[in-house]
């Protein structure tokens, strides 16, 4: 069994952005400009937005972190997507999700200009992807398919099972593995909290994507012997042994299912922070399509 270090692989790719991101600096460039805009004080969507942020500072990126009031009404947050549709100093920015209640996510995004969607969650962008044409792949997929693609993972003609089916995850992951090239030539199958026999389904996959929300729930008795796990799973779970007062695991019963895995995602430590890497290769992709570069 090896261990997919998404550690390692982050910090190799953010070398490799760093040193592009360099050479536009050295030519006289501007350095690409990532804004995320944050709504209210929500404790994760904070912590998710710091560490994009600090990540743009170790490739080299401008940032600027949006913070504005939970209290803003629809329109006015229109008007700032406006803006930075309209800023020729932003190449790219996202708009941390969830959103409060009283906003309508499907309109925020929406209002995103394609071509400055590094989440890749707009329609046109869902829509490139589905027809096979260039786009924003969304952050957690790319970052997923970065790992496949670095570790030699093979895809062709493999049965790989997806848990999970939203927009985010699960229904753009089962889009890329499926399409023709590599990674992909899959077989995909995506099952939700309405499939019957989901565990027959897991016993047959060669790949398993879990990424539903609930702590541990791909068990050992799921998986067959040499698949490869990738865990997306960010579940918090008491534990009083820490000074938090919590742990993180993921969708994976990890110590259980890791000796059957050919290869497996720890959490933390797997998918999460290539997420974050993913949405600095899509930025300097912005950047670099918006100044003719690439
Ligand atoms: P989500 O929008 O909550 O969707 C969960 C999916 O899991 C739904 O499709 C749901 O089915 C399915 N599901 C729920 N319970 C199930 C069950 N018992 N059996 C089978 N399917 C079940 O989830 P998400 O936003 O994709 O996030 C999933 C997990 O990944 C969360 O832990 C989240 O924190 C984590 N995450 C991590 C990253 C990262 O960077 N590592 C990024 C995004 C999300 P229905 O559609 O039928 O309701």
């Amino acid at each position: 069994m090896e261990i997919l270090d998404g550690k390692l692989l982050s910090k190799k790719i953010k070398e490799e952005i760093k040193l592009e991101v360099d050479g536009f600096l050295a030519n006289g460039e501007r350095a690409p400009h990532l804004v995320a805009v944050l709504v209210g004080d929500d404790p994760a969507s904070k912590f998710y937005v710091k560490s994009k942020m600090k990540s743009c500072k170790q490739v080299g990126f401008k940032s600027t972190n949006m913070v504005v009031d939970k209290s803003i009404t629809q329109v006015e947050l229109l008007n700032i997507i406006d803006g930075l549709n309209k800023n020729q100093g932003v190449d790219g920015y996202i708009v941390q999700l969830p959103l409060p209640a009283h906003l309508d996510v499907d309109t925020v995004l929406e209002a995103i200009s394609p071509d400055k969607d590094v989440d890749g969650f707009h329609p046109v962008n869902m829509g490139r992807l589905i027809l096979g044409l260039d786009t924003f792949i969304p952050a957690t997929p790319l970052g997923i398919l970065e790992i496949l693609k670095r570790y030699n993972i093979p895809t062709e003609g493999k049965d790989v099972v997806i848990v999970g089916r939203s927009n985010i995850v699960g229904k753009p992951m089962s889009i890329c593995l499926s399409q023709k090239g590599y990674p992909g030539n899959s077989t995909v199958t995506i099952v939700h909290s309405r499939t019957e026999n989901i565990e027959d389904k897991l016993k047959q996959a060669d790949i398993i994507i879990a990424a539903i929300g609930k702590p541990q729930f791909v068990k050992e008795h799921m998986v067959k012997e040499g698949a490869v796990v990738i865990d997306v799973g960010i579940n918090r779970v008491e534990d009083s042994s820490k000074k938090s007062g919590y742990s993180l695991v993921g969708d994976v019963d990890f110590i259980n299912v890791a000796p059957k895995c050919s290869y497996i995602t720890p959490v933390p430590g797997g998918v999460g922070l290539m997420t974050v890497t993913a949405l600095m290769i899509n930025t300097l992709k912005s950047y670099k399509k918006r100044y003719g570069f690439e």
